[in-house]
Protein backbone atom coordinates (compact mmCIF):
# COMPACT_ATOMS: atom_id res chain seq x y z
CA UNK A 1 0.00 0.00 0.00
CA UNK A 2 1.53 3.38 -1.20
CA UNK A 3 1.84 5.86 1.94
CA UNK A 4 -0.92 8.05 3.06
CA UNK A 5 -1.39 11.43 4.09
CA UNK A 6 -4.29 11.81 6.65
CA UNK A 7 -5.92 14.82 8.29
CA UNK A 8 -8.39 13.79 11.43
CA UNK A 9 -11.29 16.58 11.82
CA UNK A 10 -12.24 15.86 15.93
CA UNK A 11 -8.95 14.00 16.67
CA UNK A 12 -9.31 14.48 20.23
CA UNK A 13 -12.86 12.86 20.38
CA UNK A 14 -13.60 8.89 20.75
CA UNK A 15 -13.03 8.19 17.04
CA UNK A 16 -10.19 10.38 16.75
CA UNK A 17 -8.31 8.61 19.32
CA UNK A 18 -9.62 5.06 17.71
CA UNK A 19 -8.12 6.15 14.57
CA UNK A 20 -5.11 7.37 16.15
CA UNK A 21 -4.75 4.12 17.82
CA UNK A 22 -5.16 2.24 14.26
CA UNK A 23 -2.51 4.93 13.16
CA UNK A 24 0.23 4.20 15.60
CA UNK A 25 0.47 0.61 14.40
CA UNK A 26 1.09 1.33 10.92
CA UNK A 27 3.28 4.00 11.16
CA UNK A 28 5.28 3.71 7.69
CA UNK A 29 2.14 3.78 5.89
CA UNK A 30 0.41 6.85 7.05
CA UNK A 31 1.75 10.58 7.29
CA UNK A 32 -0.12 13.04 9.54
CA UNK A 33 -1.01 15.73 7.76
CA UNK A 34 -4.12 18.18 10.07
CA UNK A 35 -5.15 17.22 13.38
CA UNK A 36 -8.38 19.28 14.97
CA UNK A 37 -10.36 19.47 17.87
CA UNK A 38 -12.56 22.18 19.95
CA UNK A 39 -10.64 23.13 23.25
CA UNK A 40 -8.24 20.49 24.23
CA UNK A 41 -5.67 22.70 23.67
CA UNK A 42 -3.26 19.96 25.62
CA UNK A 43 -4.60 16.83 23.95
CA UNK A 44 -4.36 18.54 20.59
CA UNK A 45 -0.76 19.39 20.88
CA UNK A 46 0.37 15.99 22.11
CA UNK A 47 -1.15 14.34 19.52
CA UNK A 48 0.06 16.81 17.07
CA UNK A 49 3.57 16.33 18.30
CA UNK A 50 3.71 12.42 19.07
CA UNK A 51 1.93 12.00 15.22
CA UNK A 52 4.59 14.28 13.82
CA UNK A 53 1.59 16.51 12.63
CA UNK A 54 2.08 19.71 9.92
CA UNK A 55 -0.83 21.54 11.12
CA UNK A 56 -2.97 21.34 14.74
CA UNK A 57 -6.19 22.99 14.80
CA UNK A 58 -8.09 24.37 17.84
CA UNK A 59 -12.20 25.30 16.90
CA UNK A 60 -12.13 28.28 19.47
CA UNK A 61 -10.41 31.04 18.14
CA UNK A 62 -9.79 32.25 22.02
CA UNK A 63 -7.22 29.38 22.17
CA UNK A 64 -4.49 30.14 19.68
CA UNK A 65 -1.59 32.03 21.85
CA UNK A 66 -2.57 28.91 24.62
CA UNK A 67 -2.24 26.18 21.42
CA UNK A 68 0.84 27.97 19.57
CA UNK A 69 2.24 28.11 23.37
CA UNK A 70 2.13 24.20 23.39
CA UNK A 71 3.32 23.76 19.75
CA UNK A 72 6.58 26.66 20.20
CA UNK A 73 9.95 24.79 18.81
CA UNK A 74 8.30 21.49 17.46
CA UNK A 75 7.41 22.66 13.98
CA UNK A 76 3.94 21.96 14.09
CA UNK A 77 1.97 24.91 12.89
CA UNK A 78 -0.85 25.86 14.96
CA UNK A 79 -4.11 27.71 13.41
CA UNK A 80 -7.48 28.41 15.19
CA UNK A 81 -11.67 29.04 14.65
CA UNK A 82 -13.49 28.03 11.89
CA UNK A 83 -11.12 29.64 9.07
CA UNK A 84 -8.37 27.01 10.93
CA UNK A 85 -10.56 23.72 10.50
CA UNK A 86 -11.45 24.95 7.05
CA UNK A 87 -8.17 24.86 6.12
CA UNK A 88 -7.19 21.86 7.67
CA UNK A 89 -10.61 19.91 6.07
CA UNK A 90 -8.77 21.29 3.08
CA UNK A 91 -5.51 20.72 3.15
CA UNK A 92 -5.35 18.05 0.07
CA UNK A 93 -4.82 15.07 2.03
CA UNK A 94 -5.46 11.31 0.39
CA UNK A 95 -7.93 10.20 3.50
CA UNK A 96 -9.95 12.48 5.75
CA UNK A 97 -11.66 11.55 8.56
CA UNK A 98 -14.31 13.64 9.37
CA UNK A 99 -14.99 12.90 13.39
CA UNK A 100 -16.36 16.51 14.44
CA UNK A 101 -19.56 15.85 16.66
CA UNK A 102 -22.82 17.58 15.14
CA UNK A 103 -23.24 20.28 12.57
CA UNK A 104 -19.91 22.05 13.45
CA UNK A 105 -18.85 19.43 11.17
CA UNK A 106 -20.83 20.66 7.84
CA UNK A 107 -18.41 23.27 6.19
CA UNK A 108 -15.40 21.30 7.19
CA UNK A 109 -17.53 17.83 5.47
CA UNK A 110 -17.93 19.82 2.42
CA UNK A 111 -14.62 21.46 1.99
CA UNK A 112 -13.07 18.21 2.19
CA UNK A 113 -15.42 16.36 -0.32
CA UNK A 114 -14.74 19.54 -2.10
CA UNK A 115 -10.93 18.57 -2.30
CA UNK A 116 -11.91 14.90 -4.05
CA UNK A 117 -9.92 12.70 -1.69
CA UNK A 118 -11.19 9.89 0.48
CA UNK A 119 -13.28 11.16 3.04
CA UNK A 120 -14.41 8.66 5.92
CA UNK A 121 -17.22 9.78 7.47
CA UNK A 122 -18.18 9.42 11.11
CA UNK A 123 -20.06 12.88 11.55
CA UNK A 124 -23.08 11.60 10.56
CA UNK A 125 -24.95 14.92 11.25
CA UNK A 126 -23.10 16.46 7.73
CA UNK A 127 -25.18 13.66 6.11
CA UNK A 128 -28.94 13.89 7.65
CA UNK A 129 -28.72 17.84 7.81
CA UNK A 130 -27.33 18.21 4.30
CA UNK A 131 -27.50 15.06 2.21
CA UNK A 132 -28.00 15.98 -0.72
CA UNK A 133 -25.36 18.36 -0.94
CA UNK A 134 -22.78 16.55 0.70
CA UNK A 135 -23.38 13.43 -1.82
CA UNK A 136 -23.56 16.04 -4.74
CA UNK A 137 -20.36 17.88 -3.84
CA UNK A 138 -18.61 14.03 -3.95
CA UNK A 139 -20.39 13.28 -7.20
CA UNK A 140 -18.78 16.65 -8.77
CA UNK A 141 -15.36 16.45 -7.40
CA UNK A 142 -15.01 12.73 -7.85
CA UNK A 143 -14.39 12.15 -3.77
CA UNK A 144 -14.68 8.99 -2.27
CA UNK A 145 -17.31 8.56 0.61
CA UNK A 146 -16.86 5.87 2.79
CA UNK A 147 -18.83 4.93 6.13
CA UNK A 148 -17.67 4.88 9.27
CA UNK A 149 -20.92 4.22 11.59
CA UNK A 150 -20.46 0.59 12.19
CA UNK A 151 -24.02 0.30 10.54
CA UNK A 152 -23.31 1.80 7.36
CA UNK A 153 -19.75 0.24 7.17
CA UNK A 154 -21.25 -3.00 7.39
CA UNK A 155 -24.29 -2.27 4.69
CA UNK A 156 -21.16 -0.94 2.44
CA UNK A 157 -19.27 -3.97 2.92
CA UNK A 158 -22.47 -6.50 1.92
CA UNK A 159 -23.92 -3.82 -0.66
CA UNK A 160 -23.46 -5.22 -4.49
CA UNK A 161 -22.84 -1.17 -5.62
CA UNK A 162 -22.89 -2.61 -9.33
CA UNK A 163 -25.84 -4.17 -9.31
CA UNK A 164 -28.28 -1.73 -6.68
CA UNK A 165 -31.19 -2.94 -8.48
CA UNK A 166 -30.69 -6.50 -6.97
CA UNK A 167 -31.11 -5.19 -3.69
CA UNK A 168 -34.71 -5.53 -1.96
CA UNK A 169 -33.91 -3.93 1.27
CA UNK A 170 -31.20 -2.99 3.88
CA UNK A 171 -31.77 -3.63 7.71
CA UNK A 172 -30.10 -1.65 10.11
CA UNK A 173 -29.75 -3.36 13.23
CA UNK A 174 -29.85 -0.85 16.62
CA UNK A 175 -28.43 -2.21 20.01
CA UNK A 176 -31.64 -0.83 21.42
CA UNK A 177 -29.75 1.24 24.19
CA UNK A 178 -29.46 1.26 27.72
CA UNK A 179 -33.53 1.28 28.52
CA UNK A 180 -34.35 -0.95 26.17
CA UNK A 181 -36.27 -2.99 28.60
CA UNK A 182 -36.93 0.08 30.84
CA UNK A 183 -40.98 1.10 31.32
CA UNK A 184 -41.74 4.47 30.53
CA UNK A 185 -42.74 5.55 33.54
CA UNK A 186 -38.43 4.82 34.69
CA UNK A 187 -37.55 6.16 31.48
CA UNK A 188 -38.95 9.52 32.31
CA UNK A 189 -37.23 9.78 35.27
CA UNK A 190 -33.74 8.74 33.07
CA UNK A 191 -30.48 10.76 34.72
CA UNK A 192 -27.70 11.64 31.96
CA UNK A 193 -25.76 9.28 33.76
CA UNK A 194 -27.78 6.00 32.96
CA UNK A 195 -28.51 7.68 29.53
CA UNK A 196 -24.91 7.54 28.66
CA UNK A 197 -23.78 4.58 30.12
CA UNK A 198 -24.70 2.45 26.81
CA UNK A 199 -24.57 -1.51 27.43
CA UNK A 200 -22.03 -2.63 24.22
CA UNK A 201 -20.36 0.46 22.56
CA UNK A 202 -18.20 3.18 24.68
CA UNK A 203 -18.75 6.14 22.88
CA UNK A 204 -19.01 10.33 23.02
CA UNK A 205 -21.59 11.47 25.21
CA UNK A 206 -24.15 13.24 22.31
CA UNK A 207 -24.26 10.14 20.20
CA UNK A 208 -24.72 8.03 23.73
CA UNK A 209 -27.56 9.68 24.77
CA UNK A 210 -29.27 9.48 20.66
CA UNK A 211 -28.71 5.96 21.29
CA UNK A 212 -30.69 6.09 24.61
CA UNK A 213 -33.67 7.49 22.87
CA UNK A 214 -33.21 5.81 19.75
CA UNK A 215 -32.51 9.05 17.58
CA UNK A 216 -29.37 7.75 16.75
CA UNK A 217 -30.86 5.10 14.34
CA UNK A 218 -33.24 7.57 12.86
CA UNK A 219 -30.03 9.64 11.99
CA UNK A 220 -28.88 6.81 10.85
CA UNK A 221 -31.88 5.81 8.93
CA UNK A 222 -31.78 9.40 7.17
CA UNK A 223 -27.68 9.06 6.76
CA UNK A 224 -28.19 5.20 5.10
CA UNK A 225 -31.09 6.73 2.33
CA UNK A 226 -28.33 9.50 1.48
CA UNK A 227 -25.47 6.71 1.18
CA UNK A 228 -27.05 3.68 -0.80
CA UNK A 229 -29.37 3.88 -3.39
CA UNK A 230 -32.09 2.62 -2.18
CA UNK A 231 -35.59 4.32 -1.23
CA UNK A 232 -36.46 4.83 2.27
CA UNK A 233 -39.54 2.30 2.71
CA UNK A 234 -36.37 -0.25 2.03
CA UNK A 235 -34.74 0.55 5.30
CA UNK A 236 -35.46 -1.31 8.08
CA UNK A 237 -34.98 -1.12 11.31
CA UNK A 238 -34.46 -3.83 13.73
CA UNK A 239 -33.01 -4.11 17.42
CA UNK A 240 -30.46 -6.68 18.15
CA UNK A 241 -29.06 -6.23 21.61
CA UNK A 242 -25.65 -7.80 21.11
CA UNK A 243 -24.47 -5.60 18.60
CA UNK A 244 -22.50 -8.44 17.44
CA UNK A 245 -24.56 -8.11 13.33
CA UNK A 246 -23.61 -4.22 12.47
CA UNK A 247 -26.48 -4.47 9.45
CA UNK A 248 -28.01 -6.61 6.72
CA UNK A 249 -29.05 -6.53 2.81
CA UNK A 250 -31.26 -8.38 1.46
CA UNK A 251 -31.29 -9.42 -1.84
CA UNK A 252 -34.06 -9.97 -4.35
CA UNK A 253 -33.15 -13.51 -4.51
CA UNK A 254 -33.71 -14.00 -0.74
CA UNK A 255 -30.04 -14.17 0.23
CA UNK A 256 -29.34 -11.59 3.18
CA UNK A 257 -25.83 -10.52 3.35
CA UNK A 258 -24.35 -9.71 6.72
CA UNK A 259 -20.90 -8.11 8.32
CA UNK A 260 -20.73 -9.07 12.29
CA UNK A 261 -17.99 -8.12 14.16
CA UNK A 262 -16.37 -7.28 17.79
CA UNK A 263 -18.31 -3.68 19.13
CA UNK A 264 -15.05 -1.80 18.57
CA UNK A 265 -15.48 1.24 16.19
CA UNK A 266 -11.47 0.48 15.32
CA UNK A 267 -12.98 -2.52 13.10
CA UNK A 268 -15.14 -0.15 10.78
CA UNK A 269 -12.38 2.59 10.79
CA UNK A 270 -9.94 0.36 9.94
CA UNK A 271 -11.89 -0.86 6.96
CA UNK A 272 -11.56 2.58 5.74
CA UNK A 273 -8.36 3.61 6.40
CA UNK A 274 -7.42 0.70 4.34
CA UNK A 275 -9.69 0.22 1.34
CA UNK A 276 -9.53 -1.03 -0.30
CA UNK A 277 -7.39 -3.50 0.93
CA UNK A 278 -7.81 -5.24 4.94
CA UNK A 279 -5.37 -4.18 7.61
CA UNK A 280 -4.84 -5.91 10.59
CA UNK A 281 -6.00 -4.61 14.36
CA UNK A 282 -5.93 -5.00 17.65
CA UNK A 283 -9.64 -5.57 18.22
CA UNK A 284 -11.01 -8.56 20.10
CA UNK A 285 -11.75 -11.28 17.51
CA UNK A 286 -15.52 -12.59 17.35
CA UNK A 287 -15.95 -15.92 19.36
CA UNK A 288 -19.42 -17.12 18.36
CA UNK A 289 -19.39 -19.94 20.67
CA UNK A 290 -18.77 -17.91 23.53
CA UNK A 291 -22.05 -15.75 21.96
CA UNK A 292 -23.90 -18.73 21.92
CA UNK A 293 -27.38 -16.80 20.84
CA UNK A 294 -28.34 -13.70 18.82
CA UNK A 295 -31.39 -12.04 19.47
CA UNK A 296 -33.28 -9.74 17.58
CA UNK A 297 -37.38 -7.75 18.38
CA UNK A 298 -38.94 -5.05 16.27
CA UNK A 299 -38.05 -0.94 18.35
CA UNK A 300 -41.10 -0.44 20.38
CA UNK A 301 -41.88 3.35 18.15
CA UNK A 302 -44.26 4.44 21.61
CA UNK A 303 -41.39 4.56 24.26
CA UNK A 304 -39.03 5.46 21.45
CA UNK A 305 -40.88 7.83 19.33
CA UNK A 306 -37.23 9.74 18.27
CA UNK A 307 -37.15 6.77 15.25
CA UNK A 308 -41.02 7.90 14.12
CA UNK A 309 -39.85 11.20 14.08
CA UNK A 310 -37.18 10.70 12.27
CA UNK A 311 -39.15 8.39 9.49
CA UNK A 312 -41.29 11.81 8.95
CA UNK A 313 -38.66 13.93 8.36
CA UNK A 314 -36.73 11.59 6.37
CA UNK A 315 -40.15 11.26 3.88
CA UNK A 316 -41.31 15.05 4.65
CA UNK A 317 -37.60 15.88 3.08
CA UNK A 318 -36.28 19.85 2.72
CA UNK A 319 -35.51 21.41 5.94
CA UNK A 320 -36.90 18.35 8.02
CA UNK A 321 -34.07 16.38 8.70
CA UNK A 322 -31.63 19.41 9.19
CA UNK A 323 -34.37 20.55 11.92
CA UNK A 324 -34.56 17.31 13.44
CA UNK A 325 -30.94 17.26 13.76
CA UNK A 326 -30.52 20.51 15.20
CA UNK A 327 -33.71 20.52 18.11
CA UNK A 328 -32.12 16.51 18.90
CA UNK A 329 -28.95 18.78 19.52
CA UNK A 330 -30.28 21.60 21.71
CA UNK A 331 -32.84 18.71 23.38
CA UNK A 332 -29.87 16.14 24.22
CA UNK A 333 -27.46 19.37 25.25
CA UNK A 334 -30.43 20.75 27.88
CA UNK A 335 -31.08 16.94 29.08
CA UNK A 336 -27.02 16.44 29.94
CA UNK A 337 -27.52 19.72 32.07
CA UNK A 338 -30.09 18.15 34.00
CA UNK A 339 -32.41 20.81 32.08
CA UNK A 340 -35.40 18.43 30.69
CA UNK A 341 -36.01 15.19 30.86
CA UNK A 342 -35.17 12.15 29.05
CA UNK A 343 -38.61 11.33 27.01
CA UNK A 344 -38.74 15.40 26.63
CA UNK A 345 -35.80 15.26 24.02
CA UNK A 346 -38.30 13.73 21.45
CA UNK A 347 -41.30 15.97 22.64
CA UNK A 348 -38.65 18.73 21.77
CA UNK A 349 -38.01 17.43 18.07
CA UNK A 350 -41.31 16.57 17.42
CA UNK A 351 -42.88 19.86 18.52
CA UNK A 352 -40.08 22.16 16.98
CA UNK A 353 -40.98 20.07 13.30
CA UNK A 354 -44.09 20.95 13.64
CA UNK A 355 -43.98 24.68 14.23
CA UNK A 356 -40.66 25.39 11.89
CA UNK A 357 -41.15 25.20 7.79
CA UNK A 358 -38.81 26.50 6.18
CA UNK A 359 -38.58 25.77 2.43
CA UNK A 360 -35.93 23.33 1.47
CA UNK A 361 -32.18 24.34 1.26
CA UNK A 362 -30.03 24.82 -1.34
CA UNK A 363 -26.39 25.15 0.01
CA UNK A 364 -24.62 25.34 3.06
CA UNK A 365 -25.50 28.57 4.16
CA UNK A 366 -28.98 27.70 4.05
CA UNK A 367 -28.70 24.60 5.64
CA UNK A 368 -26.67 26.83 8.45
CA UNK A 369 -28.96 29.01 8.58
CA UNK A 370 -32.31 26.78 8.90
CA UNK A 371 -30.25 24.69 11.78
CA UNK A 372 -29.15 28.29 13.57
CA UNK A 373 -33.37 28.91 13.44
CA UNK A 374 -34.18 25.68 14.32
CA UNK A 375 -32.18 25.81 17.64
CA UNK A 376 -33.33 28.86 18.73
CA UNK A 377 -36.86 27.06 18.54
CA UNK A 378 -36.01 24.55 20.25
CA UNK A 379 -34.57 26.68 22.79
CA UNK A 380 -37.58 28.29 23.30
CA UNK A 381 -39.43 25.02 23.34
CA UNK A 382 -37.15 23.44 26.22
CA UNK A 383 -37.23 26.69 28.15
CA UNK A 384 -41.31 26.13 28.66
CA UNK A 385 -40.79 22.69 29.33
CA UNK A 386 -37.89 24.05 31.88
CA UNK A 387 -40.62 26.28 33.63
P1 LIG B 1 -16.63 13.11 20.67
O1 LIG B 1 -17.49 14.05 21.38
O2 LIG B 1 -15.88 12.08 21.42
O3 LIG B 1 -15.54 13.93 19.79
C1 LIG B 1 -15.93 15.01 18.97
C2 LIG B 1 -14.72 15.70 18.34
O4 LIG B 1 -15.20 16.88 17.67
C3 LIG B 1 -13.67 16.19 19.35
O5 LIG B 1 -12.39 16.12 18.78
C4 LIG B 1 -14.05 17.66 19.56
O6 LIG B 1 -12.95 18.45 19.95
C5 LIG B 1 -14.56 18.05 18.19
N1 LIG B 1 -15.56 19.12 18.23
C6 LIG B 1 -16.68 19.17 19.02
N2 LIG B 1 -17.34 20.33 18.81
C7 LIG B 1 -16.64 21.03 17.89
C8 LIG B 1 -16.82 22.32 17.28
N3 LIG B 1 -17.85 23.12 17.58
N4 LIG B 1 -15.90 22.72 16.39
C9 LIG B 1 -14.84 21.92 16.08
N5 LIG B 1 -14.62 20.71 16.62
C10 LIG B 1 -15.51 20.27 17.52
O7 LIG B 1 -17.54 12.42 19.55
P2 LIG B 1 -17.40 10.98 18.89
O8 LIG B 1 -18.11 9.98 19.71
O9 LIG B 1 -15.98 10.74 18.51
O10 LIG B 1 -18.28 11.17 17.59
C11 LIG B 1 -17.84 11.92 16.46
C12 LIG B 1 -18.83 11.72 15.32
O11 LIG B 1 -18.81 10.35 14.96
C13 LIG B 1 -20.28 12.04 15.69
O12 LIG B 1 -20.92 12.61 14.60
C14 LIG B 1 -20.88 10.68 16.01
O13 LIG B 1 -22.26 10.63 15.73
C15 LIG B 1 -20.12 9.81 15.03
N6 LIG B 1 -20.00 8.40 15.45
C16 LIG B 1 -19.36 8.08 16.60
C17 LIG B 1 -19.26 6.75 17.00
C18 LIG B 1 -18.53 6.36 18.25
O14 LIG B 1 -18.41 5.17 18.54
N7 LIG B 1 -18.03 7.28 19.04
C19 LIG B 1 -19.84 5.76 16.21
C20 LIG B 1 -20.48 6.11 15.03
C21 LIG B 1 -20.55 7.45 14.65
MG1 LIG C 1 -23.89 3.62 14.36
Amino acid sequence: MNRRTITILGATGSVGHSTLDLIARNRDLYEIVALTAYKDVAGLAELAIRFGARLAVIGDPLLLDPLKDALAGTGVEAAAGETGIDEAAASGANWTMAAIVGTAGLKPVMRALEGGGTVALANKEALVSAGALMTGAARASGATLLPVDSEHNAVFQCFDRARPASVRRIILTASGGPFRTWPIERMRAATAAEAVAHPNWSMGAKISVDSATLMNKGLELIEAFHLFPVGADAIDIVVHPQSVIHSLVEYVDGSVLAQLGPPDMRVPIAHTLAWPERMETPCERLDLVAIGALDFEAPDLARFPALGLARQALSQAGAKPAILNAANEIGVASFLESGVGFLDIAAVVGTVLDLYDPPAPTSIDEVLEIDREARRVAAEVTGKIRN
